[in-house]
């Protein structure tokens, strides 16, 4: 048989996978071998029209140096009163970094092994990344056609089609698990994210101070916010999350937001919105699981967060009594992809009284006001947005009881004078 297929695969000018696969098919656990054949196009990842073109196109702007703005200079585009001149200088840079940028993406899901690239989510946002350079690389040069309204219109649209890009490429990567080696995707996933981050701020900051220029913005520089309160944030993430775990588990616990609750400080409320909701939903999935896991009757422990303003940074600790983390899973919990969700929807199998069933199939389904959890991505991704501009997130587990995140923030203009690039 692999004769036939690989004269085939030749015939055809196309390469091939065999594989042998263990097929269960019935209670009774008789195992029938199958094989599997698949044929792949000769280049993992093919573009369709005028390739060439913009393969050289790519291939020159991925040669570029990166130029690092630093978010001293991104808050200087935007200081008030906002002049014509600095709104150009912000535009320019977008127009002139982001297909440096975007380039150096496409070369990299390139470098992926090929048979990681035939993944169907993968090819979907190495795709958006190839059309998004081509969409924006016209811009480019100085006398480039268009003007900055209609560049700003295009960086909507990019920005809108790359928002969820991130479960998408996490659920690729849950798929090619076995052909690529733990420590090669990690690295591949971080340097993705992180510059992923750096892309969104430029494209939005250029976005936001384009309509900065005719409205007044209250405390907020393009994107950033100089006057945010986490204490309000907090209840807004909490009563998001609260609301998917009623959805998911029919009950949720109580939050206790105590400390320095005037506190104010300037940040960019997008990633700290991202990174309350994350570690919320892992508290709130802990507490309940295990509270039902001990059939208690009595009501949910509450979700305990303080908040500190120190010189430096702002702190927020997250207390819950979910039960924690044992010893052994502890340094997991920051990999990519790994979650304990499947294990959950396994025992709760067992349980004929279960409401847990569809975790997993909720999980998968993401989206906005999608999973509570599921696909592995919430704590690595939380620590590397409280990271980008210099904090930290540690996790602290009481095995039995429960456990403290620790997010430190630092104020933006402290880490603006160290000039932070980004
Ligand atoms: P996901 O939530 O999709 O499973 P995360 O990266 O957010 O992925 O978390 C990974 C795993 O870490 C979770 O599946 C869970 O087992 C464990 N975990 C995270 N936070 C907590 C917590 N507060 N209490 C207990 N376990 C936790
Ligand atoms: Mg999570």
């Amino acid at each position: 048989v692999a004769m036939i297929c690989t004269f085939l695969a030749l015939k055809m000018g196309k390469s091939m996978t065999l594989t042998f696969w263990k097929y269960k098919y019935d209670p009774d656990n008789y195992v029938l071998p199958y094989l599997q054949v698949r044929f792949i196009a000769s280049k993992a990842i093919e573009r369709p029209h005028s390739q060439a073109f913009y393969d050289d196109k790519i291939s020159t702007f991925a040669s570029k140096p990166v130029k690092p703005v630093t978010l001293k200079q991104l808050v200087r585009f935007g200081q008030p009163p906002l002049s014509n001149e600095s709104l150009q200088a912000c535009t320019h840079y977008a127009r002139t970094e982001l297909p440096v940028r975007l380039a150096r993406r496409v070369r990299a899901f390139q470098s992926l092994p090929f048979i990681v690239g035939t993944n169907p989510y993968i090819k979907e946002i190495y795709s958006l990344y190839y059309d998004s350079f081509e969409s924006l690389v016209k811009y480019a040069s100085p006398n480039a056609a268009g003007n900055d309204i209609e560049f700003t219109e295009k960086l909507k649209d990019f920005v809108e089609r790359h928002s969820d890009n991130i479960p998408t490429l996490a659920r690729g990567f849950l798929e090619c698990k076995q052909y690529m080696n733990s420590e090669d995707m990690a690295r591949f996933l971080d340097d993705m994210i992180q510059a992923r981050i750096g892309i969104r701020l430029i494209a939005e900051q250029a976005i936001a101070l384009m309509h900065q220029k005719d409205s007044k913005t209250g405390g907020y520089i393009g994107i950033i916010d100089t006057q945010i309160k986490p204490d309000q944030l907090i209840k807004q993430c909490a009563d998001f999350v609260g609301e998917l775990c009623e959805f998911n588990y029919g009950e949720s616990p109580e939050v206790i937001i105590d400390g320095h609750i005037d506190t104010k400080f300037t940040y960019v409320p997008v990633h700290l919105e991202y990174i309350l909701t994350e570690l919320l939903k892992n508290s709130y999935r802990a507490t309940v699981e295990h509270h039902k896991k001990m059939g208690r009757t009595t009501s949910l422990p509450p979700i305990q967060i303080t908040i500190s303003q120190g010189l430096e940074d702002i702190s927020i600790r997250i207390r819950d009594q979910g039960n924690g983390i044992s010893d052994d899973d502890l340094h997991k919990v920051f990999e990519y992809s790994y979650t304990t969700v499947s294990k959950a929807a396994e025992d709760a199998e067992n349980d004929p009284s279960n409401i847990f069933r569809n975790i997993t199939e909720m999980a998968m389904q993401s989206g906005v006001g999608g999973p509570l959890a599921g696909l592995g991505f919430g704590l690595p991704l939380a620590r590397m947005y409280a990271r980008y501009f210099g904090g930290s997130l540690t996790l602290v587990s009481m095995w039995g009881f429960g456990c403290d995140v620790f997010l430190k923030l630092r104020h933006i203009d402290d880490s603006m004078a160290e000039g932070l690039e980004i």
